[in-house]
């Protein structure tokens, strides 16, 4: 969600700016804007929409070698350009990016106000860059004197001014009279310097990073940076000093670049055998009947020890989830439950210092599962991460957990990730349950049938059926019902926000024996009903909402196991290849990506960045 870039250093830093933006393009935004320090003064471009509209505003010679670029997602204030950023100052020789939520805004821009301070904007960010001048500029009113010495001095500027905040930042702050340094901090937002020969990067993730240094160091929440050319400081907000930890960042696989595909998320629905590969690989053992998960560090003692499993995620990883949880307490008879994180967090959990907490999140960056993951800690809990960007705020703040390997994830709409997630959760099923409940013949058998997936992924991809009549059953319906049960209910909800968020088709997901209870109302002549329905020990429960929901005039449309005859019930049968009854998640919930993917293509929709989502949700 938004992003910030920085530069200082020998080269023009308008492209270095730009192309920054481009890579944070998949976080999602709604407008952009950037400020390069020329001739002494801050030239600024803003515009509302995308990045290729900023550059278009921007002169291919554009000099400065100092900046600070932004991506918008607008909280506070309508997406306007007055409302992009950079915000200046009224003098116009501070400029401000910010990432995050002033919480105190409303008191601070009224004492602002009151000192003489016109706002431009509706944002909360613009009330940074009129604190950080209060300060720099010693513009005191009444009896609240700015100590001399503050006036002029950039960073304790920032530093005061940051004293002032409630909420959460990532900010980037440059000064026309300082061409030598950019002030950033960080609380709650992400940011990580790249270090590079003779300049200096800033940006929101490593991924920005990647074309310029793989040296990082990632800031941690309380910090303050002080870039310049030759390198970066550090320190805490109340001037502690901090050493500075320089991490390489690890040769990805995967390349975030769109090449032949037309849209990013068809291109890693195609990923999904080599990214479920790179995260099964290593880790599943069947010689031994069981999976390691090195990051877990978790001795045989501990797993025999866990009394509950917790699993705590956000929209799709809620239902990486769900899976999760369903596979735990069935496999490895040790009570699981699913937690969305932004209910969990607020509800006082009570933590038992025998469970294990797994927080499930693509970015790593979730903020409700980052605050989840700092409640269970507080409390004394044991938490694990199980996230795809290295490095990232959950997994530096769990210190321990599992990488899920799917390479970078540029689409907003998460498929990839979804099935590395229910992978790896498949994978600590498994060891936790070799370790109570399961036999080593089993456990055999789990382990072979996992590493089968990926072929079986990828041959429903090659020939994936009669994807385009289901597109055409739901492209004008009023709402579309997804129904399955057990693991499929997971899947059924997971289809239901795919088709939602790329296509904007009405969804509801239902357990199928809930549908009784509610959405069998909604049902008329006609309306879409998408069953997910693989050969499990729930089918035949499944067949008879099937025929429940036939007989109210409801059009069929059925994933199932090849070769089962209960696609007879169904108006579009969509077959996938057969597998254990545990990994059908990973089957089943190909074509509902598909059909999300070619819904969203039919309607004209912007596939890879839908309106109003982000793809890291890193407010509240
Ligand atoms: N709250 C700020 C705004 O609405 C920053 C939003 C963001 O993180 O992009 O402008």
């Amino acid at each position: 969600m938004c992003g910030i870039i920085g530069y200082i250093g020998t080269r023009p830093a308008a492209p270095i700016l730009l192309e920054g933006l481009r890579r944070l393009e998949y976080r999602g935004y709604d407008s952009a804007g950037l400020a390069v320090l020329d001739g002494g003064e801050l030239a600024v471009r803003r515009r509302v929409g995308r990045v290729a509209d900023l550059a278009r505003a921007v002169p291919e010679d554009q000099p400065g070698r100092l900046g600070i670029a932004h991506t918008r997602w607008a909280t506070h204030g309508g997406v306007t350009e007055a409302n992009a950023h950079p915000h200046l100052d009224a003098s116009g020789r501070i400029a401000v990016v910010h990432n995050g939520i002033v919480e105190n805004m409303a008191r601070l821009r009224e004492r602002l106000a009151a000192e003489g301070v016109r706002f431009r904007s509706e944002t909360d960010s613009e009330i940074i860059a009129h604190l950080v001048a209060r300060y720099y500029f010693g513009l005191a009113a009444g009896s609240d004197t700015v100590p001399p010495d503050l006036q002029g001095d950039p960073v304790e500027s920032v530093r005061a001014a940051l004293s002032r905040l409630r909420g959460t930042w990532g900010i980037a702050v440059m000064f026309a009279d300082h061409p030598d340094l950019v002030v950033a901090a960080r609380n709650g937002s992400p940011l990580v310097v790249g270090l590079g020969d003779g300049e200096t990067f800033l940006a929101s993730d490593a991924h920005a990073l990647v074309p310029y240094t793989r040296r990082v160091v990632f800031l941690q929440d309380g910090e303050l940076a002080v870039l310049g050319a030759a390198g970066v400081r550090t320190t805490r907000l109340d001037g502690a000093s901090v050493s500075l930890d320089v991490h390489e960042l690890e040769e990805d696989w995967g390349d975030g670049e769109r090449g032949d595909f037309p849209h990013f998320m068809l291109k890693e629905i195609h990923e999904q055998p080599e990214a479920l590969r790179q995260c099964i690989s290593g880790r599943v053992q069947p010689e031994q009947a069981t999976a390691k998960l090195g990051g877990l560090d978790l001795s045989p003692r501990e797993l025999v020890g866990i009394t509950r499993v917790g699993l705590i995620g956000c929209g799709t990883a809620y239902h990486a989830c769900l899976v999760g949880a369903t596979a735990i307490e069935q496999l490895a008879r040790v009570p699981a439950r699913a937690e969305i994180a932004s209910e969990f967090r607020h509800q006082n959990p009570s933590i038992d210092p025998d469970s294990l907490y797994f927080a499930v999140s693509q970015s790593g960056e979730t903020a409700d599962t980052l605050g989840a993951v700092k409640e269970i800690r507080l409390k004394g809990g044991r938490v694990m991460g199980v996230v795809n960007v290295v490095g990232s705020s959950i997994a530096r703040e769990c210190g321990r957990g599992v990488y899920i390997h799917s390479g970078p994830e540029m689409a907003v709409a998460s498929t990839k990730a979804f099935s590395n997630m229910v992978a790896a959760l498949y994978l600590f099923t498994l060891q936790l349950a070799r370790a109570r409940t399961l036999g080593p013949h089993e456990g055999r058998r789990f382990a072979e049938e996992l590493q089968r997936v990926p072929a079986l992924v990828e041959e429903y991809l090659a020939a994936p059926g009669p994807i385009d009549a289901l597109v055409r059953m739901v492209l004008d319906a009023r709402v579309v019902l997804f129904l399955g049960r057990g693991l499929s209910s997971a899947v059924a909800a997971e289809g239901a926000l795919k088709l939602m968020e790329v296509a904007y088709v009405p969804c509801i997901a239902y357990p199928a024996g809930e549908m009784k209870h509610g959405p069998i109302a909604l049902l008329e002549e006609g309306t879409p009903v998408i069953v997910i329905a693989p050969r499990d020990h729930l089918r035949d429960k499944t067949r008879s909402n099937i025929q429940e929901c036939r007989a109210r005039g409801a059009r069929i449309a059925l994933i199932h196991t090849a070769g089962d005859d209960i696609a007879e019930l169904a108006d579009v049968a969509i077959p996938v290849p057969e597998t254990s009854e545990w990994f059908t998640p990973l089957l089943t919930v190909l074509p509902l990506q598909l059909l999300a993917y070619k819904a969203g293509l039919a309607l004209g929709r912007d596939i890879d960045r839908p309106r109003n989502l982000a793809k890291s949700v890193t407010v509240e």
